[in-house]
């Protein structure tokens, strides 16, 4: 080591002086700072390590939790729907329930049905309603007709001159009007001809006894035997049999006894009691009874989704 490499330091103090060897002092220093140096950059080293793993499990934490949040967020978002279908189908048979007791007139105290049967009545579903409107004869044959040309009951016949029972109510409008089923049923007769003074005719056999029948046509599109929906075209309007003029003779026949067909034309869901009261020939408390009955046997769900199927489809 050279002379000049070396600084003494030289403390003095009351007790003496104290030489210090500067270079060995320095390598000493050195070596302390590097050491600290090391150490520092060890503990930061770990330090960033235990960060990045902490980062690592706090990302996994968070992706995981965000599934989880996926997850239940369908779930909710599925179990939220449910509930607003079940609320759906729930008001619905309320209403449904609702608009049947103010239909058939429970809440009208003028009301003709008794005690027991106001309780039946009170337990009649909405569908019972539907169903009935379905398989019993209502609404118009015709979308569009002239006039009545000639009402149900006793009239002077307009070719005999002669008074008879009018079984029918006659429409009188265009040639070749569409006609259509009043109800769900199976045609039983179609034939053109003189058909004993009915000319081209079509019957339709209804639920629960009913019958209805169509006539003077001009043409039909339907074959006995053919089942036919409640607002099918069957016929077209015509001018044959005993007629002075292009009209439908509209019948409505119950276990074979003429009805008057305006108490069923005039019949729709708006004013679904008023035959009740209309038309007092059809046992409808039993027929009340016997739709209900068979509503009963129809799981809750189907009668659900046929309410629904059936309020969807326009009933003519
Ligand atoms: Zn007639």
């Amino acid at each position: 080591m050279k002379t000049y490499d070396r600084l003494i330091l030289m403390i003095s103090s009351p007790y003496g002086h104290k030489y210090y060897n500067v270079s060995l002092f320095v390598k000493h220093i050195i070596l302390y700072i590097i050491t600290f140096i090391v150490a520092i950059v060890f503990f930061v080293l770990v330090v960033l390590h235990i960060f990045a793993s902490e980062i690592n499990d706090i990302e996994n934490k968070y992706k995981y939790i965000q599934d989880n949040y996926q997850v239940l967020l369908d779930k909710y978002l599925s179990l939220s729907q449910q509930i607003s279908l079940k609320k759906e189908e729930v008001l619905l048979v309320t209403d449904k329930v609702e608009d049947l007791e103010g239909i058939i007139g429970i809440s009208d105290k003028n009301s003709n049905y008794g005690l027991q049967s106001r309780v039946e009545i009170a337990s009649i579903t909405g569908l019972q309603k539907l169903f009935i409107m379905k398989f019993v004869p209502n609404g118009y044959p015709l979308d569009e007709y002239k006039r009545v040309s000639s009402g149900y009951g006793y009239r002077i016949h307009p070719l005999n001159h002669t008074r008879e029972f009018h079984t029918g109510i006659d429409l009188a409008s265009a040639m070749d009007t569409p006609v259509y089923a009043t109800a769900d049923g199976v045609v039983d007769f179609a034939k053109s001809g003189w058909n004993g003074g009915y000319g081209t005719l079509v019957k339709i056999d209804h639920s629960f006894g009913f019958k209805t029948y169509y006539a003077h046509l001009n043409s039909f599109v339907v074959n006995r035997g053919d089942f036919v929906k409640k607002g099918q075209l069957i016929a077209y309007v015509g001018n044959t049999g005993v007629s002075t003029g292009a009209h439908l003779h509209y019948e409505v026949r119950f276990l074979g006894s003429h009805m008057n067909p305006k108490n069923f034309m005039e019949w729709n869901m708006g004013n679904f009691g008023q035959i009740f009261n209309k038309e007092k020939n059809v046992a409808w408390q039993s027929l009340l009874t016997t739709i209900n009955n068979l509503m009963q046997q129809i799981p809750m769900e189907q009668r659900l989704s046929l309410l629904e199927q059936n309020s969807k489809e326009s009933l003519r």
